[in-house]
């Protein structure tokens, strides 16, 4: 499972960075999940607060931020984010449809066929932020 691998990813850095800083107990961990991220976010937490028991980190409590994807075109060098075409794009892709869920949520690597630069309409963009997972933060007690 996808969701799997990176919450044993985040696991271990915990890990890592409680040995490298030398903390005892790792209180609180801040992620941040893109909007454009493949991800369940309650099924990242789940396995989190399992992969943290089973590494021994025992309970931390997990934040959660959203971040915002950005995007770059590289014809015309305009940039844009997610939120700002988002509705547009839904309502194109949807019609009518209510709950519609967003394909290009699920493959990001097609947004270039939904979406193109909102200033010159080329395809040829990159993703700049928010398709991925990050540790942005961990907090803990030193062992003094
Ligand atoms: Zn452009």
């Amino acid at each position: 499972m996808h969701e799997y691998s990176i919450a044993e990813g985040i696991v271990l850095t915990i890990k890592k960075l409680r040995e490298v800083n030398n903390l005892n107990v790792v209180s609180e961990a801040v992620l941040s999940i893109g909007s454009l991220a493949q991800i369940d976010k309650d099924v990242l937490l789940e396995l989190l607060k399992i992969l943290s028991t089973e590494y021994g980190l025992g309970h931390v409590n997990f934040l959660v931020e959203d971040e915002e994807s950005m995007f770059k075109c590289n014809y015309c060098g305009f940039s844009w984010s997610w939120s700002q075409v988002k509705d547009r794009i839904m309502r194109e892709l949807c019609e009518d449809v209510k709950d519609c869920d967003n394909p290009v949520h699920f493959i990001p690597d097609l947004i270039n066929v939904f979406m193109g630069c909102p200033k010159c309409g080329s395809q040829d963009f990159k993703i700049l932020s928010g398709y991925d997972v990050k540790l942005i933060s961990v907090k803990g007690v030193r062992n003094d």
